[in-house]
């Protein structure tokens, strides 16, 4: 059975191309996809692409460019069997993990990709990373979706989107999951890791969108020698309700007296503090050191071993549901998408 396949574009290196005339790159259009590369014709998937307006560089992307995208994809559920998105690599794992928690009950493939180099360029991995992608859309296992999730394919790997952080501006394996492993290795053939991969309920609920997005979030990474006044400053930003700790290694953070306090305070006020760590690898158990233990202390919830991109896209969403405090702190205590390990 052919699968059917809708490529989103909505900006970024993959899709430009060397002028012949004045060697500029000039934006590639993805509706003359079959010219360009007759080889996806071998595929068993038919395609369809929406180029969404404006195309951006993904540094400029913001909630609402999440919540049209959300919305491009319930209006076309019923009609494809999977989604590409093409996006720019500097956000991706903003986008694709900020969707993650956005698309609820999502039972179908959303396979997030785009290239270190364009794809007009005879050298590019953008190439690859279109067709391998769009592959993974379609694939199935009988009647149904091999990986009916969010994911991010990019350089022979498959991974979870929310588990994604873009480790290189040069390398074009430029994202990693520290984490969690990839959902598949492609080499020769495409070998899924199936216990890895999220299922769906037997029968899924329909799939239905979040379009409020929280703001009021800041991101607090920790160093040493920060000061009280600057730390001070940072939790009385007007609007705040949400912030992200990047504490050091499994959690920890000064004992002092002082920054105790203005957790304390923040903590007293309402605002929810959620600790992950700096470190792109591992994760945070702050029972382990006295310097994560007072922190715990304080009400500090735990991000376990979250990235940035999700804690940040997690909380915009959750708070962003609109429910009493006890169920926000719930909803941030347990993994919803496959986020983090408990
Ligand atoms: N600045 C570009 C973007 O993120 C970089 C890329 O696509 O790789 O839109």
């Amino acid at each position: 059975m052919r699968s059917s396949i809708l490529i989103i574009y909505t900006g970024g290196t993959i899709g430009m191309k060397t002028d012949a005339a004045t060697g500029a790159l000039v934006p590639f259009d993805f509706s003359g996809i079959y010219d360009e590369f007759p080889s996806l014709k071998r595929l068993n998937v038919d395609i369809d692409v929406h180029t969404v307006s404006p195309v951006i560089d993904s540094s400029n992307v913001e909630p609402a460019n999440w919540v049209a995208l959300a919305r491009l994809i319930r209006d076309n559920y019923a009609r494809y069997d999977g989604f590409v998105v093409l996006h720019g690599t500097d956000t991706m794992s903003y986008t694709a993990s900020a969707l993650s928690f956005m698309l609820e009950n999502l039972a179908k493939p959303v396979v997030f990709t785009g290239s270190q180099i364009p794809i007009g360029v005879l050298r590019t991995d953008g190439r690859e990373n279109l067709i391998t992608a769009i592959e993974i859309a379609g694939a199935r296992i009988g009647d149904r979706p091999e990986v009916p999730e969010v994911s991010l394919y990019f350089q022979n790997r498959l991974f979870r989107a929310n588990r994604t952080t873009k480790r290189s501006a040069e390398a074009l394996s430029a994202f990693r999951s520290y984490n969690y492993p990839p959902l598949a290795e492609v080499g020769v053939n495409i070998a899924y890791n199936l216990p890895a991969i999220l299922q769906p309920e037997e029968s899924p609920a329909e799939l239905r969108i979040a379009t409020k997005l929280s703001g009021g979030i800041e991101l607090i990474k920790l160093f040493p020698g920060m000061g009280e006044e600057i730390l001070r400053a940072m939790f009385s930003a007007p609007g705040l309700r949400a912030v992200v700790l990047e504490t050091f290694g499994a959690g920890n953070a000064p004992t002092s007296e002082w920054f105790i306090r203005v957790i304390e305070e923040a903590v007293a006020r309402g605002i929810i503090l959620l600790n992950i760590t700096q470190c792109g690898g591992g994760r945070v158990s702050m029972e382990l050191y006295e310097t994560g233990l007072k922190l715990q202390k304080t009400g500090v919830l735990c991000g376990y071993d979250m990235t940035t991109e999700a804690a940040v896209t997690k909380l915009m969403y959750v708070l962003g549901l609109g429910l009493p405090d006890d169920e926000t702190r719930m909803l941030l205590r347990k993994p919803l998408r496959g986020e983090f390990t408990a």
